[in-house]
């Protein structure tokens, strides 16, 4: 069965993962520092004599910077003891004291669409992020830059441009095989009752995704390519 993902964060968030981590390792004294909820231990992934397996309470997270290791509780748990997801989600639901979901299709149903949104705006957000590399994106690129903005926080923050067109990016979602309600259920066409045909909201536009605590494109900010005229004067 697949787990609402809802279900899964929250058994995530009641559960600190070094308390899952710390059944399997011994945290370093002298680094880990349990106040913060920072621990620290040699990597149960491989064999070292000195710590570098990080593992931090506040972002529910695991990574060892020897072997490059890195996940989630469940991740954890799948990947050290061999346990398969539905088990891993077992366990960290008894040590959250939550009952497991009953099978519900209405509300597999749900989550199935809520998914799909989250999908959608990946692949908007992808969208983005090609066009502000591509030659349309010139001025947009020239424009981060006059504001000081490096390549590489472009990167970080997936920074994209929305280009000057009604229906660049409602095509390229079609193309994806994504459906006119889906796109129009994101709010990145204008349509209605009164709109024979449905156009992208924005156009020549420096878009900013907004990330969920999980990392999944959301929402987006957005701003002019330019400075508007009137400040220039
Ligand atoms: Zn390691």
């Amino acid at each position: 069965m697949r787990f609402p993902s809802s279900f899964l964060d929250e058994i995530r968030d009641r559960v600190p993962i070094s308390g899952v981590i710390g059944q399997r390792v011994t945290w370093d004294r002298k680094k880990t520092n349990a106040g913060r909820g920072d621990f620290w231990a040699c990597c149960p992934f491989h064999g070292e004599k000195t710590p570098s397996f990080h593992c931090e309470d506040r972002k529910g997270r695991y990574h060892c910077f020897g072997c490059g290791v890195s996940g989630d509780h469940f991740r954890f748990l799948t990947d050290l003891d061999g346990m398969s997801f539905p088990e891993a989600v077992q366990r960290i639901a008894d040590m959250a004291g939550v009952p497991m979901p009953a099978i519900d299709p209405q509300a597999e149903k749900r989550e199935e669409k809520r998914r799909t949104l989250i999908d959608v705006m990946e692949l908007a957000a992808g969208f983005f992020r090609d066009r502000l590399q591509a030659s349309e994106g010139a001025k947009a690129r020239a424009y981060l830059r006059e504001r000081g903005l490096s390549a590489r926080t472009i990167d970080t923050f997936q920074l994209g441009y929305a280009p000057e067109s009604r229906n660049a990016l409602k095509e390229f979602l079609a193309s994806k095989g994504v459906e006119k309600h889906e796109i129009e259920a994101c709010g990145l066409v204008v349509h209605g009752p009164e709109i024979a045909v449905s156009y992208d909201r924005f156009r020549d536009r420096i878009m900013f995704p907004i990330l969920s605590s999980r990392e999944k494109v959301i929402a987006f900010g957005v701003a002019p390519c330019a400075r508007t005229r009137w400040r220039n004067i």
